[in-house]
């Protein structure tokens, strides 16, 4: 299976994307390298511009301990809120950051909230191969309060017809609807057992795995609830279970064989930054 993991701050990349960046997401991330590490495993970080910007020695630590960076955009606004010549812009300068401080080329890319949609596909797929990326990870082939997603998979098919990887979420067929597993919000509030039932049926080399390191965070509410008002819905929606994740993980990194998309798919192919600075 692969491992991926959404490197942003809750409180700037859900809540307010004008707010800085919190040094919440300096722990969570540390929590979650300490898990990895624990089970030996490595994955692939998609960190946002901001967070990598903010926190350049967090970016080293993660790829120093063998994980692949990959690209979460800048701002994490969601691709139909941005102009084309926006999101070229988050994108090469998130990119670049990452390469600056890592000096290792980025080649995967995952969109905020799924965020991809077909009517903007031919200049999102030409953004990402113009920053030299080579593979996108921000398809959900499963409908999501009508926010993101996709019913069936001819998705994938025209992504890769413009010259891009692709590599969706994992969903699981229950009473003949796709449902979104292994991942975030899903993988949080549903039991450890409910999970790996719904997940029996996927391939445990390639299914990918996601999540958030703020979702290991069981104190962000309380700090957070002082300071701004979060809507009752907001609060179950986000900060249910958070308490039940970090077990889980442990659970899941015991059960599942997991790696990188880098390690699983490009081990074999060299890529290198495409200047030494592109800030
Ligand atoms: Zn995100």
């Amino acid at each position: 299976m692969i491992f991926s993991a959404d490197i942003e701050d809750w409180q700037q990349s859900v809540y307010d994307f004008d707010r800085a960046v919190s040094n919440r997401v300096l722990f969570n991330t540390s929590r979650l390298l300490d898990i990895l590490a624990e089970h030996k495993v490595t994955g692939t970080f998609f960190v946002q511009g901001m967070v990598a910007e903010k926190f350049p020695r967090l970016v080293k630590a993660i790829a120093h301990a063998g994980h692949e960076l990959a690209c979460h955009s800048y701002t994490h606004r969601r691709l139909y809120d941005l102009t084309e010549a926006q999101f070229r812009d988050e994108l090469h300068r998130s990119v670049a950051i990452l390469e600056d401080i890592s000096g290792e080329k980025v080649i995967g890319f995952r969109a905020p909230t799924f965020s991809v949609r077909d009517e903007y596909l031919d200049w999102y797929c030409d953004a990402l191969k113009t920053e030299g990326i080579v593979y996108d990870s921000s398809i959900m082939l499963a409908t999501v309060r009508s926010c993101y997603g996709f019913n069936d998979d001819g998705i994938l098919q025209r992504i890769r017809e413009r010259g891009l990887d692709t590599y969706p979420m994992s969903v699981s067929k229950l009473l003949g609807k796709n449902l979104p597993v292994m991942g975030g919000g899903y993988f949080r509030l549903y039991p450890y057992w409910f999970n790996r039932w719904l997940a029996r049926d996927l391939d445990r080399d390639t299914s990918v795995f996601y999540m958030h390191p703020y979702e290991t965070d069981t104190h962000e509410y309380r700090e957070v609830s002082k300071l701004m008002e979060i809507p009752q819905k907001m609060k179950y929606h986000q900060f249910a279970r958070r308490g039940s994740v970090a077990g889980k993980l442990h659970q899941l990194l015991r059960d599942y064989p997991f790696t990188s998309f880098r390690d699983r798919y490009y081990s074999n192919c060299r890529y290198a930054p495409t200047t030494a600075s592109k800030l």
